[in-house]
């Protein structure tokens, strides 16, 4: 089937070792619903081509032509168990071009895995999810009112999305990702909160907790933003060791 469906696409980043199995081209998709404070890719917020006086974020390209560019990388996928990674942005903001993605990279022979915070409607997530081999959930806070003061919606979707996803039969793993900022969700009530959630889950593959970083802080000044945590540093070890023994409490499979 000739695949027509048209998407706008931040960039693309080959070989990348953090997000997924393997060796992944990682498709950085444009447009996401949520602010997050400590978002890394503000260039990535806006669906469509973002042009500013200096630079210009984001071009279309079809079904086909990424297709052809993923073709590419084959080898390193064959290779290294590797394959594809849809994020973003939020990949489900652009359901039908990543459905038609990877659908098609599928019949090649491809592996496909999408980060997402899966605060959209459950209809784009069924959408996708049979097309894909992993799905990276990004938990930001356990708390609604948490959750909408550092990203702009509360949680109520997202936890929703998260749990029919674990209550599915499809065969594919859920890998909840949970970035740890200081002084916002590694105090441990939260931590705590946040454990008692993932234990509920039916079908959880693991968590991986990563720590919070600056990369992206200068993109906000050229994009005229102002960064929202100016003074939050990274994580120590410690502290994230800390954090895992937290959830360790309530679930096995952390990394
Ligand atoms: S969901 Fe991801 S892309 Fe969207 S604002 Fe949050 S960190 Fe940034």
């Amino acid at each position: 089937m000739r695949q027509t469906s048209s998407g706008t696409i931040l960039r693309l980043e080959r070989s990348s070792i953090h997000d997924g199995e393997g060796l992944r081209t990682v498709i950085f998709l444009k447009g996401c619903p949520l602010r997050c404070a400590w978002c890394s890719t503000p260039e990535g917020w806006l669906p469509g081509i973002t042009e500013t006086e200096t630079a210009s974020y984001g071009y279309i390209m079809t079904a086909d032509e990424l297709l052809a560019e993923i073709v590419k990388d084959e080898i390193f996928f064959f290779h290294s168990d590797g394959g594809i990674t849809f994020s973003g942005g939020e990949p489900l903001c652009q359901a039908e071009f990543v459905t038609d993605v990877a659908a098609g990279a599928r019949k090649l022979g491809i592996s496909t895995a999408m980060e997402s915070s899966l605060c959209y409607p459950w209809q784009a997530v069924e959408k996708v999810l049979p097309h894909l081999d992993a799905l990276y959930a990004d938990l930001k806070h356990i708390d609604p009112e948490q959750h909408k003061f550092y990203t702009g919606q509360d949680n109520r979707r997202i936890l929703e999305n998260i749990r029919r996803v674990s209550d599915s039969d499809l065969p594919l793993q859920l890998i909840i990702r949970m970035v740890l900022v200081p002084g916002i969700n590694d105090d441990e009530a939260t931590l705590r909160q946040t454990g008692e959630f993932l234990q509920s889950l039916h079908n959880l593959t693991r968590v991986e907790l990563l720590p919070y970083h600056r990369l992206g802080v200068g993109t906000y000044a050229k994009l005229g933003l102002r960064y929202r945590l100016p003074e939050t540093k990274a994580p120590s070890q410690p502290e994230l060791q800390r954090g895992k023994a937290i959830l360790s409490q309530y679930i096995n499979n952390i990394k």
